[in-house]
């Protein structure tokens, strides 16, 4: 087995449902360590991740990515089975064939023909694979890079292999993330009958201005990396389904997708001085998904936007867009950091599905990367 299409089949046909990740790795560590590579598992919980290394020299140029994937949905909603991958046309169908067990395989294939035709290259190439990215993402990559940083291992160069084309693949290469950070809200009133106002305070009544303060806000105007910060409510819950009751709370939860204009911080200020403007009687707790991340121009987007171009003749849009990837994790180690892989247009839907030739262009693309960076002497 060694082209990209049979090692993404082998490995779209293990139903790897997150956070499992039934024996994709093993095939990934077999094949890299018949390559000079050294295995290495951490196990953190129940979440199995592969760290493989070839080399010690630096810099290190570590490939990053997951195994899980998406539950699939309604299986009589597939044209196919989500599991026994089928090709059609050009097109390769499975759940997980764009996000990203198609770009797992072309990793593989891409070092295969990098290490066969530049033995001696420069520095080390690593792989960080993880089963726990679709799912909490608690005992994955955040685990391993906190264990590489302890020992002083460092990665100088990332490529994850999330879906980050549109239309066309290499007509966009992510640099880096928006922040997202979620709020929940119960504000707290006094429950009782509807028509005596003097004994009930309704919580309902005191989150309208509180709502349109917030939904009016203006967070930030972004800066040349990233769009504005948005904020977006996305569950709003009150009411006992009487219609003579006043409800003792609302609850609303609502999430920001923030620009590096603003810190957790100083969100939450803002955020608690709007309500403090209306309520003294609230609860309200935070869970941050992400930071944002930025990898600035330089020697990892020239050698990608090189290589995209290249093989494709598309000069990519670096774009921070999207929702949040495992690279919030490895970026804050000081790493420059790209996403490339396939197109996204099918991801966590029914039918996913990836192109045949995109997989093999892919594979040249990583390869053409390594060589851009591996090939010239960095200082
Ligand atoms: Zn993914």
């Amino acid at each position: 087995m060694s082209n990209t299409l049979d090692l993404a089949i082998a490995l779209l046909k293990k139903q790897s449902l997150t956070p499992q990740d039934a024996g994709c790795m093993d095939l990934m560590a077999e094949y890299l360590e018949q390559r000079g590579f050294n295995i290495e598992w951490m196990n953190f919980g129940d979440t199995r991740n592969l760290w493989a290394r070839r080399g010690n020299a630096t810099p290190l140029f570590c490939f990053a990515g997951h195994t899980d994937v998406v539950p699939t949905g309604p299986l009589d909603q597939w044209d196919t089975p989500p599991f026994e991958p089928t090709i059609k046309g050009d097109l390769l169908y499975a759940r997980g064939a764009a996000d990203m067990k198609g770009s797992l395989a072309a990793m593989l294939t891409a070092c295969d023909s990098f290490i066969q035709q530049h033995a001696d290259h420069n520095g080390s190439i690593a792989f960080l694979i993880t089963s726990d990215e679709e799912g909490t993402a608690l005992d994955g990559t955040v685990k391993v890079m906190h264990a590489l940083n302890k020992r002083n291992e460092k990665i100088d160069f990332c490529i994850v292999g999330e879906p980050s084309s549109h239309k066309i693949f290499g007509d966009m290469v992510r640099v880096g993330r928006r922040g997202s950070i979620n709020g929940y809200l119960k504000l707290i009133g006094k429950q009782g009958h509807v028509a005596y106002p003097e004994l009930v305070e309704n919580p309902i009544h005191r989150l309208a201005p509180i709502l349109s303060l917030l939904t009016a806000e203006k967070w930030d105007e972004g800066n040349d990396h990233f769009p504005p910060t948005h904020f977006q409510i996305s569950n709003l819950n009150s009411g006992t389904g009487a219609t003579n009751v006043v409800p003792g709370h609302a609850d609303m939860a609502f999430n920001l997708r923030f620009s590096s204009e603003l810190t957790p911080a100083e969100i939450k200020r803002r955020i608690t001085y709007i309500i403090d403007q209306h309520s003294d009687n609230y609860e309200l707790t935070w869970a941050l998904s992400g930071l944002p991340f930025i990898t600035e121009k330089g020697t990892l987007t020239n050698a990608v936007e090189k290589a995209v171009h290249e093989v494709t003749g598309i000069s990519p849009v670096l774009s921070t867009g999207g929702g949040i990837s495992d690279g919030r994790f490895i970026a804050p180690s000081g790493a420059q950091l790209i996403e490339l892989g396939p197109i996204n247009e099918t991801i966590h839907k029914i039918n996913e599905c990836v192109s045949v030739k995109d997989l093999d262009t892919l594979s040249i693309t990583y390869c053409k990367v390594l060589e851009n960076i591996l090939l010239v002497s960095i200082e």
